[in-house]
């Protein structure tokens, strides 16, 4: 099958380009200039600054710093993060090959033998058929990483700063955080679904690196770079997935940490909460929730607008109703939505208490 380059790059929609930043590892953001994220271009998720920008009418990204040859478009980068990420020698049509069957995107067919005789062709006429399908068939399984590097960690140390803003220590036993003291980090395991050992996050205590690498980043131990792309997977699914299947109802918070809060404060048996680790939720990681039996898909994101109806707010309304829109036929969706700001900045639902995260729970916006 050929792929013709300019015409998948026609066919990707910004939100495509979203995408799959995130899956990728680079917590893109809208902002006006474009879509801002963190350099995997040239980086490893979680390493880089936030100096990766895409500008939607040239079509092109630009590196500002690091890269030699800092303007590229979407196939290019995707060369790039295979070879970072996935270790991984692409030439262009393996990039094209692998955005066009992310997205569904038929390519043509060579000559016209192929078409009379291809029971396939059906199928591939019809967009979103194969959209279906190809998801079905995308059933990623992520690289394990080798677990004994878990047996390392400290846990005996208190986590103090955890405990006291209401995380129990039951909480954190069942989810394995520890503590490294080579990068005086918390370290929080990720596992996929069936509990495989994916990746391992820290968060520093320094705060320094906190204000220059992000809360959060991947571990890097005896060189082993222990990071997954976050877009691929949803934390703590593999706890709750039962509950899920049960209560057909998932909660989504952004970080890990607000799922250690959710279990601390309802219990770990009535546990439905998952994290989708960035501020947006993939199309791949709401399949996997559909795919768990989630009826109803709670999006509970952070507080992030200062003001009703300020930029912030703007770009989150609109990033809310897309994701609605998207999954509109396939999901209930429904979103906890702090307007009348009882919570603050960039706080997370669960983060200031019980209370405060029923009522935004009850009143929960479905559109
Ligand atoms: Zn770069």
């Amino acid at each position: 099958m050929k792929y013709d380059k300019a015409e998948i790059k026609k066919l990707l929609t910004i939100e495509n380009i979203f995408e799959l930043l995130h899956e990728w590892g680079g917590d893109p953001e809208y902002t006006d200039a474009g879509i801002i994220s963190a350099t995997i271009c040239h980086n490893a998720p979680g390493e880089g600054s936030r100096k990766l920008y895409f500008y939607e009418n040239s079509g092109l990204f630009h590196c500002y710093t690091g890269c030699a040859d800092p303007s590229f478009d979407i196939f290019e980068l995707t060369i790039k993060v295979a070879s970072i990420q996935f270790n991984r020698l692409y030439d262009l049509n393996d990039a094209v090959r692998y955005v066009a069957y992310r997205f569904g995107i038929a390519g043509e067919f060579e000559d016209e033998d192929e078409i009379s005789n291809s029971e396939d062709w059906k199928v591939l006429g019809n967009y979103d058929r194969i959209q279906e399908i190809e998801f079905k068939k995308l059933n990623v399984q992520l690289k394990e990483y080798n677990s004994d590097i878990l047996k390392r960690l400290n846990y005996t140390v208190k986590i103090s700063p955890w405990l006291r803003e209401g995380i129990s220590q039951e909480a954190m036993n069942q989810a394995k955080i520890g503590f490294f003291p080579g990068g005086d980090q918390i370290t929080i395991p990720h596992f996929d679904q069936d509990g495989r050992f994916i990746g391992l996050r820290g968060r520093t205590l320094c705060k320094d690196d906190a204000e220059r690498y992000g809360k959060y980043r991947p571990l890097i131990i005896n060189k082993e770079l222990y990071n997954h792309p976050l877009g691929m997977n949803l934390y703590n699914l593999n706890h709750t997935t039962d509950n899920i299947k049960l209560m057909g109802k998932v909660i989504v918070f952004e970080s890990e940490k607000s799922c250690l809060l959710y279990k601390s404060y309802f219990g770990i048996e009535n546990d439905i909460s998952v994290a989708c680790c960035g501020s947006s939720l993939s199309a791949y990681q709401v399949q996997t929730l559909i795919d768990a039996g989630a009826k109803e898909i709670i999006v509970a994101f952070d507080r992030q607008f200062q003001a009703i109806n300020d930029n912030e707010f703007k770009r989150l309304t609109l990033k809310l109703t897309k994701l609605h829109n998207k999954f509109k036929n396939d999901v209930l969706m429904s979103f906890m939505f702090d307007k009348k700001m009882i919570t603050g900045y960039k706080a997370s639902p669960i983060d200031e208490g019980i209370e405060k995260f029923l009522k935004l729970f009850k009143e929960r916006i479905v559109l």
